[in-house]
This record gives C-alpha cells, sequence and structure tokens, in this order.
C-alpha cells in the first residue's frame, strides 16, 4: 500500500501536507485521491497483545480497524513494519473493539490493551462499563432466556460462573442489607441453591442491566414493567430473579467477590462428578451470541446444568484437552485453534446415562449431515461446519468425569 506507507513516512496526519507533497512528487490526481479518502476515512486505533506460543513470546501490535469496509490492518510495534495489510475481515465488528476485550483476527486471539489515539478513547471507550450479574436460584433454569435478553440489549458476558454460596459468603455479599428486617430471608433464599454470577460489559452496562432487572419487587414489576426480566422469571419480593450491581463502585467490589483478581479464587463452582457429562460451547458460538439458545435448548431437553465456567483456553490446554483426537480426526490442528480462539463455556451436565443421552442430543459432528439426519440436535441448529460445530460433548462415557474434571479441577483448579 504504497500510499500508506508514503503517509506514515511523512508523518502527513493532515490532508494539506499530504496533497502537497503528493502534487509536488508528480503523483497522478487519481492518487491524491485515493489518499486523500484514506485521509478522510474513520479509522480506530488499538494497541493489541498476542500471545505468540512458538517463540514463548508477547507481541504487541498497532491494531487499526475501518469501519467502512470492516478491514483490519497491523503493524508490529517492535519491529516497525506492517505485520497485516488492510485486508477486509467481516468477522470483526465495530461493537468488540473495546479496551479489556479479546478479539480473533484471523486465528489469533489478541487482547485489546489500549486505546491507539485519543479519537478511539473517546468515541469507542468512554461509555464502556462492567457489571456484575447473578442469577438468583429461582431462576437458574431460566438461564438461557436471561442471557439472550442480556445479548439483545448489547451487552456482552465476559466472566461466567455457577457457584453456590455459603451463609457467610452470601452474608459478606450483602453486607449493605445486614441491618433490614428482610435480610434472613434473603440469605436463606440466595443459599438455597445455585447462582450464575456474570460480568457483563458494554456501553453503561451498569444502568443497562438495572433497567433489565426491572422494579425489587416481582409483583410489583409484573405490573409497572412487564417486559422486565423480574416481571418475566421471579416471584415476589425476594425471589425475584436475579441481582445487578446498584452503581460502578458496587460493581467493582461484587465483580471482585466473584472474580477476584488477585489471590484468592473466589466461590467454588458447583461440579458434582457423578451421573455426568462434560459439554463445551465453542467459541465460536460464544462470539455470535448463539449461548443463551443453546443453554436454552439444553434445559428444555430435559438436562440439569450442574457447573458451568466461562473459560480462555490457551493453545496447551486446547491441545491437551484434544490429545485423544490427534492423528486419528482430520480436524484436529482446525478444533484445537478454535478451541482457544475465545472463551468458551464448560459445562457438567446432569442426566440418566448422562454420556450417552447428551451425545444423542448434540448430534453428528458435522453440522450438514446432522441437518439432514437429526435436524433438532444442537450441532444441526447451531453448528457451521466440522469444526465449528457449536459445542464439543464427551465422546466415550468413560471420559466423562476425566473431561469434567479437566475443566473443573484441573483449570479451575
Ligand atoms: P435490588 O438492588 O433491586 O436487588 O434490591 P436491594 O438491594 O434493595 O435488596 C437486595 C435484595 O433483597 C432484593 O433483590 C430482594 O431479593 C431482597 N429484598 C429487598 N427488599 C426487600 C423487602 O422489602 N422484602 C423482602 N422480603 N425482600 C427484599
Ligand atoms: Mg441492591
Amino acid at each position: 500500500m504504497p500510499l500508506l506507507v508514503h503517509k506514515l513516512q511523512q508523518g502527513h496526519t493532515d490532508m494539506a501536507g499530504c496533497l502537497d507533497c503528493h502534487l509536488q512528487a508528480g503523483v497522478s490526481q487519481e492518487a491524491v485521491s485515493a489518499c486523500l479518502q484514506e485521509l478522510e476515512e474513520e479509522r480506530f486505533a488499538f494497541l493489541a497483545e498476542w500471545y505468540d506460543p512458538s517463540a514463548a513470546l508477547l507481541r504487541r501490535y498497532q491494531l487499526l480497524f475501518y469501519p467502512r469496509d470492516d478491514s483490519v490492518e497491523m503493524f508490529d510495534m517492535k519491529n516497525q513494519r506492517t505485520f497485516l495489510r488492510r485486508t477486509k475481515y467481516d468477522e470483526l465488528h465495530l461493537e468488540d473493539l473495546f479496551v479489556g476485550n479479546r478479539i480473533n483476527v484471523f486465528s489469533r486471539q489478541l487482547n485489546l490493551i489500549g486505546y491507539g489515539d485519543q479519537y478511539t478513547a473517546n468515541k469507542l471507550g468512554s461509555k464502556k462499563e462492567r457489571t456484575l450479574a447473578m442469577i438468583k436460584p429461582d431462576a437458574v433454569t431460566k438461564v438461557g432466556d436471561i442471557i439472550q435478553l442480556i445479548y439483545e440489549a448489547n451487552l456482552i458476558i465476559t466472566k461466567a460462573k455457577m457457584t453456590k454460596l455459603t451463609w457467610k459468603q452470601a452474608a459478606d455479599f450483602y453486607t449493605e442489607h445486614q441491618s433490614k428486617s428482610f435480610f434472613n430471608n434473603l440469605l436463606q433464599f440466595v443459599t438455597s441453591g445455585p447462582v450464575i454470577a456474570m460480568e457483563l460489559m458494554g456501553d453503561e452496562a451498569v444502568s443497562v442491566w438495572r433497567k433489565l432487572l426491572g422494579p425489587t419487587d416481582s409483583s410489583v414489576a409484573r405490573k409497572e414493567v412487564v417486559s422486565s426480566l423480574r416481571a418475566q422469571f421471579g416471584t415476589d419480593g425476594t425471589r425475584n430473579a436475579a441481582h445487578g450491581s446498584d452503581s460502578l463502585a458496587s460493581a467493582a467490589r461484587e465483580l471482585e467477590f466473584f472474580f477476584p483478581s488477585t489471590a484468592g479464587h473466589g466461590p467454588p463452582n458447583t461440579a458434582k462428578y457423578t451421573d455426568s457429562t462434560c459439554c463445551v460451547i465453542k467459541p465460536h458460538a460464544i462470539s455470535e451470541t448463539l449461548t443463551g439458545k443453546i443453554l436454552g435448548s439444553i434445559i428444555d431437553a430435559g438436562f440439569e446444568i450442574t457447573a458451568l465456567q466461562m473459560i480462555n483456553m490457551d493453545r496447551a490446554n486446547a491441545e491437551e484437552f484434544f490429545e485423544v483426537y490427534k492423528g486419528v480426526v482430520t480436524e484436529y490442528t482446525g478444533m484445537v485453534a478454535e478451541l482457544c480462539s475465545g472463551p468458551c463455556m464448560a459445562l457438567e451436565i446432569h442426566a440418566s446415562d448422562a454420556a450417552r443421552a447428551f451425545r444423542q442430543f448434540c448430534g453428528p459432528a458435522d453440522p450438514e449431515i446432522a441437518r439432514h439426519l437429526r435436524p433438532s440436535t444442537l450441532r444441526a441448529l447451531y453448528g457451521k461446519n466440522k469444526v465449528q460445530n457449536a459445542v464439543h460433548c464427551t465422546d466415550l462415557p468413560e471420559d466423562s468425569v476425566l473431561e469434567v474434571q479437566y475443566f473443573f479441577k484441573i483449570l479451575d483448579g
């Protein structure tokens, strides 16, 4: 891309400098117009990091995104050279581009660690917030519908974990209410079964999620905001389906409670390792916002989800997990690349004869075949191809517990 290189070499950041320079150098009017168009074009800049497993190095890039044609361009910062020429890449969307998010560019997982210029920070960064959502015990079986509503509100889920709070943990979490008359009832309720904690991220996430929840009392919600989550899935003043942080400060405290950033582990997962099998919702399905629909289908088919966690697999983990397929399945390399291309969601599925029953429900590994032979299976409904087939499930019943342990004991150790 000679014009861009020229522009960078000359350090031109405005149209006039570029125009003069090109005309003086005898560049054609056509080329000058192209250059002008480039300068006027909206462009977002980020600082991105990629862990290069073969060199065991963290590499840093400047990543540029051009919304006009959804193209990306990358510069290697250390070596000061173009790493990826401007290329159209339809799978990247503007709403995925904010600091803190992990994106996938041509099978590389990049962490966006900073904004590359003030324009990008102002335009894309200023309203991004994180908040804590907690699905309470009465609505855990509605997780599919709830996640679907979260996506429809333009929020994304960056962390998720099913846990069961002890009395003490619940008292810590709700410490602000310890003097209230409803405190004991509240603790009784939130410790009565598993909860699902999630970190949500997006524009004004704190207030968007509170608005989605609706009024605290579900019977009030049913009168005042019929479409709200508490109106749809809650029962009364205590049993009201879900929790949402009420401010940025509460969000920071409550996220730290469930997903500690430094020492400690947070409340433990709920895996049981009996009568269960393993399911992994693959990264492509998560980024296509199919998570809610897939969880809903699993529950509607009569399976119980007894553990759930969102996990970022690195390549070594993905290779280890798929080890048995190496040299056996031609898609092995693709399967590994897919599994570590972004966050996945590991599930423990509980049922009688869990491994066989759940494997049947996932359907043939190839979604095309599944759509012909078993159109109501998960892969027929949500898969794209043999590698991006929406879900992994344990193949051999004797491996079920091992696979559940891999996610919930080893990776979440
Ligand atoms: P929230 O932020 O909308 O969840 O409401 P609060 O922070 O005021 O209360 C925390 C939780 O305590 C609520 O979600 C309810 O589960 C419960 N709760 C709040 N107020 C009452 C009440 O007046 N009576 C009863 N029984 N429970 C309440
Ligand atoms: Mg509150």
